[in-house]
């Protein structure tokens, strides 16, 4: 059961801590190394302060994220691991990125330049392949001279199909190709994401994994060794209901008409809230022991449902995503019914909506 928050509380999140702890220890016993949890992007959504605070009983090496700010956010609430910013930095992000003591991950020549000018730590990124950040791994010669200067601590490489067992070997061979180039092994390797992971059949290689989604509560299914509890649940309160007549049309654009008289009821949650304007006419959500189906198009703030048939009314507990009674909506459900992925789902979960945590029994 939701925690209830205040009773003017509209729409929120609610964020399985417990859960989370329990993903986190299980793709850690089945990788066999720590982590190093990805918590960019405010921890897929959920919030990276209380998500890093959750998994510290982990013993993590360190955290993730994508930018300074995320880091600096992080350092601000007291987490005093190792932070690994994995998008390029420019070297005017440099000084913030000093003063918050983090490590960035590089593979521009100019910016290893510029950032080993002082002794501060930092890893070198491998491009084996997804042609997005990093050195390629056949030009590692070209920075030869900056490798020597101040070694990285780390070296690391991503797939660009996780699950996709011939080009993660040819990625692994490429890798392999470039650390044999450097003047010395770097002390710390990484390269798996939680999707790759959760299809390794051994324990990793690596010293640390890099698991994101999987923690979230999200896996990649078909083929995988271990999979994921949920982690989110999404809720918003019915505000209005109300009956319409056959031919009556629901929201804009006019894009749902009754057939016979139904019951129309509003939930106050959308799409400025992150509930995908993509689920208008598609989305389903559960509703007093009973599935509705979105009715018309999602607007800014509002969402109304079909809910002939089912008991409702203002102030009642619609769940957008989770599980109410014997039914549930995963992530991923909602993902498919919007035709979106499920990083898009979780990362659109916008502020507006308030987080709630809580350590299942
Ligand atoms: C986001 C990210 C991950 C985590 O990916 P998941 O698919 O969420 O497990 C790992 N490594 C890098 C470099 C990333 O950007």
């Amino acid at each position: 059961m939701p925690e209830q928050p205040s009773d003017t509380s509209r729409a929120w999140v609610e964020i399985d801590l417990g859960a989370l702890r329990r993903n986190g220890a299980a793709i850690a016993r089945h990788a066999g190394v720590p982590l190093l949890p990805m918590v960019k992007a405010d921890a897929y959504g959920l919030g990276a302060v209380a998500v890093a605070r959750a998994l510290e009983s982990l013993h993590p090496w360190g955290f993730g994220v994508a930018t300074v700010d995320e880091g600096a956010a992080l350092r601000e609430a007291g987490i005093t691991r190792p932070i690994l910013v994995f998008t390029p930095l420019l070297p005017a992000d440099f000084p913030a990125a000093r003063a918050a003591r983090l490590t960035p991950v590089l593979g521009d020549a100019s910016a290893i330049a510029r950032w080993t000018e002082s002794g501060d730590a930092w890893q070198l990124d491998i491009d084996t392949g997804m042609a997005r950040a990093g050195v390629r791994w056949d030009r590692i010669g070209d920075i030869a001279h900056l490798l020597a200067r101040v070694p990285p601590e780390g070296a690391c490489t991503h797939f660009h199909s996780a699950t996709d067992s011939t080009s993660v070997a040819q990625q692994r061979e490429r890798f392999a190709t470039a650390l044999a180039a450097l003047p010395s092994r770097p002390r710390m390797l990484h390269a798996e994401n939680g999707p790759t992971v959760e299809h390794l059949d051994a324990k990793s290689t690596m010293d640390v994994v890099r698991p994101g989604i999987f923690l979230y509560g999200v896996g990649s299914g078909h083929g995988a060794r271990i999979a994921p509890e949920p982690v989110v649940n999404l809720h918003a309160r019915v505000v209005e209901v109300r009956e319409i007549d056959d031919g009556d049309v629901v929201s804009y654009d006019a894009t749902w008409r009754a057939q016979g008289r139904r019951r129309i009821a509003t939930l106050a949650i959308g799409y400025a809230d992150g509930y995908r304007r993509a689920l208008s006419n598609r989305g389903e959500v559960l509703l007093n022991g009973a599935r509705a189906r979105v009715a018309g198009l999602v607007t800014m703030d509002m969402t109304m449902i079909d809910a002939t048939g089912t008991r409702c009314e203002p102030g009642d507990v619609a769940t957008l995503i989770g599980a109410a009674g014997s039914d549930s909506l995963s992530v991923a459900d909602v993902a498919e019914r919007a035709e979106l992925s499920p990083y898009e789902i979780l990362t659109g979960l916008r502020a507006r909506l308030r987080r709630v945590y809580r350590e299942a029994a």
